[in-house]
């Protein structure tokens, strides 16, 4: 392949994986072959890289690309195809209204792809219905974040980690889901043996090998535990009272915690005795959380309980100290930023906020903007199944496997009247549903920029040609723009000038108080877009250290903070006689989403290389397994095959199977299948750990 790679020469981009952002090096080893290396000036890893990361070279690979567009399966060019999506689109805006069609976008999109969407459906189309597979995963941080600070703002540095004394890691494991920030945080703890790591999850997991304590908490038990901390904080008086004249909602807050049962958490009391003494006592605290937290039908209010304790001790946004939400994907940060989710407007403006709305749209000179919220995730493909939605176009995503009771996505999918999907590559269960299918420029041969979890924005460069005529997605959604009959609105030339307007709309943003504000880059030309360093906003800060809410300030109408009431809920689904498992599911070390970069690595592919179900040794003698035995698990929903994998990492009536494995890489492997579409009511964000199932011995091993 022919690339912009001299022999002597790297190119800088950034780690299309996890939201831990890893500036990366991609450049020629000494025999001419493309090599990756950790980049020594990114401020998010400084060097350091995973095994995914270090992998990244030999995902590279061209055989099962898509370098054409398809329509019913059959190749064509591109403007027969993009003729083809304007026109369906428009017909069914004609016919049915804006709010029949829908786009259902990706975390892996760059911040300018983001963008574009965003303006096409939310300005140009007139509906809100544009949401993306961020919903699956920290929706429920955002929405905890917008009800305690008044925006969803992020209020510390991954620095934290190493500066804390005491960091908790609740319902996230670090190890493996943000490899590099757990390097950092390890060699942090070497360096300074005093640092304590508490550990809280279900199940024993890489991360416990530095904990100084794990809880095995109950499932949905977190809330209680936070809530016994606020109550404990009080009964020791250890509330920080200046502090507290910045924050409302503390007695609302405090009597529900005083009323809630900590034995609701699962542990023992002087295993929650041991919790309070040592967060109350440590005051430079860092409460790290993700998928555990976020994804459950309370994971809203479990995010408040959390900010709760770190408002009512003043322990946010000052060095060392702070509530911190790790993000999923690459880019799901900066999707937040720019308005990427269906109640959201770009750089933290607020979709339903009249004065916001008339702003953006006199920015775009838009002819129609929705005045509510589209519809969330889920609500999207059950809109679809119900004949609601028309038309959906489906962007780097691959929802038939990984949005809950899948088989009931893939129905909805199979029964639209029209469905597009851009993707790099056919081979994905969602692909293959697709009327239009397009193909898209994939990591390294696109540019644009992503927002890791500690809110730095990073370039990712192209070094290489897109195969056949691949598309980088801002373009192609671009060109439908421009199809639909608004050429101007849509008529940049390059990403720069893309992400050029986003920093002047950033204006327009921070005119109206929104703390995400880059404008000082609206001017910027095509070199300075290529050669933008990495920076953490708010840029050149020199108040708190670039961190937010330390000084008491925040971004709700009365500039306080606010504490919530919670009364912890568990899942939805209850264990019973039928289904006497609760269904954890999660990622693996090595594995990304739904494999369709990582399983090209053959030694990622090593590491638990295939879709296993994690169950403990009593269960396991209850039913017959050996190890190695081939399970079912089963529920109303389906039925899913995988490798009993016999560990008392998980505890009885607890079992853990993977995310990743699709029926692409393995028949009946596709968990999500037997998750229910259960959501928060707040966030929209599903239970994806709350399920229960059945589980048979289907074979020996
Ligand atoms: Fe990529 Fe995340 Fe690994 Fe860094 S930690 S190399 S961003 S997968």
């Amino acid at each position: 392949r022919r690339s912009r790679l001299a022999p002597s020469e790297a190119i800088r981009t950034t780690c299309p994986y996890c939201g831990v952002g890893c500036g990366v090096l991609l450049g020629r080893d000494g025999a001419g072959r493309i090599a990756v290396k950790g980049d020594p000036d990114h401020p998010a890893n400084f060097g350091r890289l995973c095994s995914k990361g270090t992998a990244l070279a030999e995902t590279l690979g061209l055989d099962d690309r898509l370098r054409a567009p398809r329509v019913l399966g059959h190749e064509t060019g591109w403007d027969t195809a993009l003729d083809l999506v304007a026109a369906r689109f428009s017909e069914v805006i004609r016919e049915h209204g804006p709010d029949a069609v829908a786009f259902y976008v990706s975390g892996q999109l760059l911040t300018e792809d983001y963008y574009v969407a965003n303006k096409l459906m939310k300005g140009f189309i007139g509906s809100a219905n544009i949401d993306t597979n961020s919903r699956l995963c920290m929706a429920s941080s955002v929405a905890g974040h917008r009800r305690a600070f008044g925006t969803d703002t992020v209020p510390g540095l991954y620095a934290d980690l190493e500066e804390a004394d005491l960091v908790v890691l609740t319902g996230s494991n670090l190890a493996w889901c943000h490899p590099v920030l757990y390097q950092r945080l390890v060699a942090a703890k070497a360096a300074r043996p005093a640092m304590r790591v508490v550990v809280i999850d279900p199940r024993r997991t890489a991360s416990c090998d530095i904990a100084d304590l794990h809880l095995a908490v109950a499932p949905g038990g977190d809330a209680a535990i936070f809530n016994a901390l606020l109550a404990e904080i009080d009964r020791r008086g250890a509330t920080d009272t200046a502090f507290l004249r910045h924050v409302t909602g503390f007695a609302e807050a405090l009597a529900a915690a005083r009323a809630s049962d900590p034995a609701e958490s699962g542990l023992s009391p002087a295993e929650l005795e041991a919790f309070c003494d040592l967060w109350i006592g440590t005051p430079k605290v860092v409460t790290v959380y993700s998928q555990g937290i976020n994804q459950s039908s309370s994971g809203t209010d479990k995010v408040n309980a959390i900010l709760n304790c770190h408002l009512a001790t003043g322990r946010i946004g000052r060095p060392g100290m702070g509530p911190f939400s790790v993000t999923g994907q690459p880019n799901a940060m900066g999707g937040r930023e720019v308005g990427g989710l269906a109640n959201m407007l770009a750089c933290h403006l607020d979709l339903e906020a009249p004065a916001h709305r008339t702003a953006v749209q006199a920015f775009w000179d838009a002819p129609a903007m929705p005045e509510r919220a589209g519809l969330k995730a889920v609500e999207m493909f059950r809109a679809l199944g119900e004949g609601r939605i028309k038309a959906i176009w489906i962007i780097h995503t691959n929802p038939v496997v990984s949005m809950p009771e899948a088989d009931a996505v893939r129905a909805a999918l199979e029964g639209a009247d029209f469905v597009v999907v851009s993707d790099i590559t056919e081979c994905t269960d969602t692909a293959r549903l697709a009327h239009v299918l397009l193909p898209a420029a994939a990591w390294a041969e696109k540019e644009g920029t992503v927002t890791n979890s500690e809110r730095c924005i990073s370039r990712q460069r192209a070094a290489l040609p897109a195969p056949g005529s691949a598309r980088p997605d801002w373009e192609i959604l671009a060109e439908v723009g421009r199809r639909m009959g608004w050429p101007a609105a849509f008529g940049w030339s390059s990403v720069a000038e893309v992400f050029a307007e986003y920093a002047a709309l950033s204006g327009v943003a921070g005119a109206l108080g929104s703390d995400f504000d880059i404008s000082d880059l609206a001017g910027i030309d095509a070199a300075e877009y290529d050669a933008l360093a990495p920076f953490v906003w708010p840029r050149n800060a020199r108040k708190n250290g670039g961190r937010f809410f330390g000084d008491g300030r925040f971004h709700t109408p009365d500039g306080k903070g606010r504490m919530l009431p919670v009364t912890p809920r568990g899942p939805e689904s209850r264990p019973g006689a039928a289904f006497p498992f609760r269904l954890n599911t999660g990622r693996t070390r090595d594995q990304w989403h739904t494999m369709t970069r990582t399983a090209k690595a053959p030694r990622l592919n090593q590491h638990l290389g295939e879709p296993y179900c994690e169950i403990h040794p009593e269960d396991a003698a209850r039913l017959g397994l050996g190890a190695g035995d081939l399970v079912r698990l089963h529920n109303p929903l389906g039925a899913v095959i995988a490798r009993a994998a016999i560990s008392d990492a998980v505890r009885p009536g607890e079992v853990f199977v993977p995310m990743h494995w699709t029926a692409e890489t393995a028949s009946a492997a596709r968990i999500d299948t037997l998750v229910r579409a259960v959501t928060d009511p707040i966030s929209g964000q599903p239970e994806s750990k709350g399920s229960v199932v059945a589980i048979e011995r289907f074979a020996a091993g």
